[in-house]
């Protein structure tokens, strides 16, 4: 790919990953970006994060050779974006050399990272290797909450300091926050905050409640007033920030009438790669432990997997649906939801996302919401190692 590909990229390029914008190839086409989790190692231990319980160690990441080869092989597919995500993807020493390859087989290149781990020198040198983009995690607004949330003393200077110097290296940055009943308080300041660092995108990411999230839903899980507030703030935020900061927000689906479209719809738009190499239809699908995911590690090519493999086959299109999706009107617009909520709230993916309101079991589950939501409990289970061989993704 050449510069003036990279060039026609929009400017909120993200948009393609969240799936708000269609896949550029239409469905069933090779997906136009790619989530590539470099590693589930963060010095970070957000009760929220979207790693699966049973975290992969280093040992079990691909090498440097087989993230470039990885990296050739979707280029020559027609994929265009290569977001590094994690964990923290600049614990991998190689970081700079797998940007480098990126640019070079003509992937635009994104930085998903917490940004504790950030220097000068180490933003000089992802720059220099051709980094596109920089998208940096916030857990508040000031250090003492976001710090607790984080699991990280200090590490909200940190990333002040690090959104300055990408910022200065001339390279755009998204502020991406997740938000929930311990910091949505904090969303004005938030929004200050992007701008005032020079961000020209931020990311109102409501918690989905799987895997980390769901064994700390109780401290998480808003309340209905806040999240109106919510609401409000991001619309005077937007008509007020326009031409400066575009804002993303999607309310949590547990208090909406009907479920988020996730992922485009199992295997339609989007893919990811873990850390050891399985091709996955979302970054949280390896919740669905009933489920076999093909490697890149494996004899089957990335294009095979998407279009062929059982994981991807199961849940895409309409067939697999059960009543009330199977005759419902949305079926097309919503695919049923979320997958991996259906597994974790029901224990079967293959169920209508509890999300839905048409959900046999969506009453109960707001209900529960509800009540854990005007909880005081504040009591997080980390997310580390130490944590993960204490839970199972069944549990
Ligand atoms: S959500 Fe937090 S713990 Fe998880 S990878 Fe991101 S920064 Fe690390
Ligand atoms: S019943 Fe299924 S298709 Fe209809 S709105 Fe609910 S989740 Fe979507």
């Amino acid at each position: 790919m050449t510069d003036s590909v990279v060039e026609e990229i929009p400017a909120d390029t993200l948009s393609l990953l969240d799936g708000t914008e269609e896949a550029r190839y239409g469905d069933f086409g090779i997906p136009a970006a790619v989530l590539a989790e470099m590693t589930h190692r963060c010095p970070l231990q957000c009760p929220y994060c979207s790693n699966p319980v049973e975290l992969e160690r280093a040992g079990d990441e691909l090498t440097t050779e087989e993230w470039k080869r990885v990296m050739t092989e979707l280029a020559d597919l027609g994929v265009l974006q290569f977001h590094f995500s994690g964990g923290e993807p600049m614990v991998r020493k190689d970081l700079p050399e797998l940007v480098r390859h990126a640019r070079e087989v003509g992937l635009y290149t994104n930085l998903i990272t917490s940004a504790v781990m950030m220097t000068e020198e180490k933003v000089k040198e992802l720059a220099d290797a051709g980094l596109d983009h920089v998208q940096i995690s916030f857990q508040g607004a000031e250090g003492t909450a976001a710090d607790l949330i984080a699991g990280f003393k200090g590490g909200h200077e940190k990333k002040l300091a690090a959104a300055k110097m990408v910022r200065d290296a001339g390279l755009p940055l998204t502020v991406n926050a997740v938000m929930h009943r311990q910091n949505l308080d904090q969303l004005p300041e938030i929004i200050e905050m992007a701008v005032a660092i020079g961000a020209a995108r931020l990311e109102v990411a409501n918690v989905q409640y799987y895997g980390w999230a769901l064994k700390n839903r109780a401290a998480l899980m808003p309340t209905v007033e806040q999240l109106d507030a919510t609401t409000r703030i991001v619309e005077d935020a937007r008509e007020r920030l326009k031409g400066t900061l575009v804002i993303d927000y999607v309310i949590p689906d547990y208090y909406a009438e009907r479920p988020k479209r996730c992922m485009g719809g199992w295997g339609r738009q989007f893919f990811n790669i873990s850390p050891a190499g399985k091709v996955l239809p979302c970054h949280a699908a390896e919740t669905i432990t009933d489920l076999e995911f093909d490697s890149v590690k494996g004899n089957k090519s990335i294009e095979w997997i998407w279009q062929n493999s059982d994981a991807f086959q199961k849940y895409r299109g309409t067939g697999w649906m059960p009543e009330p999706c199977k005759s419902c009107d949305f079926r097309e617009v919503d695919w049923g939801g979320c997958r991996c909520q259906a597994y974790a709230l029901t224990g079967d993916a293959g169920n209508t996302d509890p999300a839905c309101s048409l959900s046999p079991m969506h009453d109960k589950i707001f209900k529960l919401a509800e009540t854990e939501a005007v909880t005081d409990d504040r009591d997080f289970k980390y997310r580390n190692y130490a944590n993960a061989r204490t839970f199972t993704a069944a549990e």
